[in-house]
């Protein structure tokens, strides 16, 4: 095989500065190798237009294993009833729930991405925003914690088609129940967005959404470890609420439409290769050592989010359930972007993010968002966590400080020298 070398290189370079530095991004982690073979694998070549036993090419039989296997995985892990797993990534998964539930022009309610959300709950950059008529709700300046009494005054009030729950950047459980309860009440459909911390839903860790909310999509690739990808998920089927029926006069139900929204409604071809490495993704998340890996990934944030506030950061809620937490950087004197520059220098690898009522711009930003998810991968453990918030410390104290951080830069490399990733 002729090599590529520019091109391989550059994923040389990127292997090792992925082993070498420490990766805090709450939405990154490390594939296995397995799951990365599989994503690379011959599976890529084929075109499978359509659904197992329901394809639109020939040649389809052993794919149609595959994505059956997939399917029947992701099914087991989360105790659904029903899964697509062709969206290529969490905002296709999303895109295709709203198109097969929602007209141009209906009411939304989605949590404010500047509080935490995503931009595929009703920004106006996105095609959520543009297309649909977003509402939002946010998080309470006093705690830090969903304003649920806000979530419905807004719901009672605009009576929105579709109220959607989870985020990028909350580091506390959802109270899914009540969030049904409302939905109920206003006549809405939930869409529970899992994709940050699906892997410890799946594994008990936090509140199932799935019998509260009508739908649930996830990305794969942050907690649940496996490639990048998109998941739909059904707790239970359900006839759809708008009375749809085939030519045949049979009543539509959701899951119909929802894989009608995937394909052909929102995308082509799904990537075969890419749901291969998700079934391997949803395999390991089984297996006894994930159940392990999903525990340390809490205890980690937890300890982590500690080790922050005993140092005199100010953590958005006051700590995490979860794998991430928001860290307020106001009381520290540093922009989140000149946070994250500066740990960029030292190759620690985190993202600035806004905070609640945060008064600087998204490309400045008060705040830092860390995640546990990726270190743990690598199994770092409690006392590594403490190690590294004196490292982020030290940095913050002295951003501009060449000396300083090229010693903590050494630091990282000695501590990431002893959890090697892909030997
Ligand atoms: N939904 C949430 C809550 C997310 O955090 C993300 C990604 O960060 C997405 C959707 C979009 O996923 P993707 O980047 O795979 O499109």
């Amino acid at each position: 095989m002729k090599k590529d070398k520019l091109i391989f290189k550059l994923l040389d370079e990127e292997q090792q500065r992925q082993e070498e530095g420490l990766e805090l991004i709450a939405s990154e982690n490390f594939a296995s190798k397995q799951v990365m073979e599989a994503a690379g694998s011959v599976a890529t070549n084929k075109y499978a237009e359509g659904l197992p036993g329901k394809r639109y090419y020939g040649g389809c039989q052993i794919v149609d294993e595959i994505e059956t296997i997939a399917i029947e995985r992701a099914k087991q892990l989360f105790n659904a009833q029903w899964a697509n797993v062709q969206p290529h990534s969490g905002a296709q998964a999303n895109a295709a729930v709203m198109l097969a539930c929602l007209q141009p022009g209906d009411k939304i309610l989605g949590f404010d991405l500047s509080h935490g959300g995503h931009l595929t709950h009703g920004s106006p950059v996105n095609f959520s925003g543009k297309l649909y008529q977003p509402f939002f709700y946010g998080v309470r300046q006093d705690t830090g914690l969903i304003n649920y009494e806000q979530l419905k005054e807004v719901a009672l009030r605009e009576r929105p088609k579709m109220i959607i729950c989870g985020a990028s950047a909350y580091s506390r459980d959802w109270d899914y129940a009540f969030i049904r309860q409302v939905a109920d009440e206003a006549g809405a459909l939930v869409l529970a967005d899992i994709s940050h911390p699906s892997g410890l839903i799946a594994r008990g860790l936090l509140t199932d959404p799935l019998p509260h909310c009508h739908i649930v999509t996830t990305t794969t690739h942050k907690t649940l470890r496996g490639p990048r990808g998109g998941l739909i998920l059904l707790g239970k089927d359900f006839e759809n609420p708008w009375g749809l029926k085939t030519p045949k006069g049979e009543v539509k139900m959701m899951s119909a439409l929802l894989d009608a929204a995937v394909f052909p409604g929102t995308q082509g071809g799904p990537l075969e290769h890419i749901i291969a490495a998700k079934a391997v993704a949803f395999g390991e998340a089984l297996s006894d050592s994930y159940m392990k890996y999903a525990l340390q990934v809490k205890l980690n944030a937890q300890a982590m989010a500690n080790a922050f506030i005993e140092k005199g950061y100010n953590i958005i809620s006051g700590g995490t359930d979860n794998h991430l937490m928001l860290i307020d950087l106001r009381n520290k004197n540093i922009s989140g972007k000149a946070a994250e520059n500066a740990l960029v220098n030292a190759d620690i690898t985190v993202n600035k993010n806004m905070v609640p009522y945060d008064d600087k711009s998204p490309f400045v930003t008060s705040g830092i968002r860390i995640g546990t998810a990726a270190v743990t991968t690598r199994g770092m453990k409690e006392k590594h966590m403490e190690q590294i918030v004196a490292l982020i410390d030290d940095v913050l104290a002295n951003p501009e400080d060449e000396h300083s951080v090229k010693k903590v830069r050494k630091h990282v490399h000695s501590l990431t020298e002893k959890f090697p990733l892909y030997k």
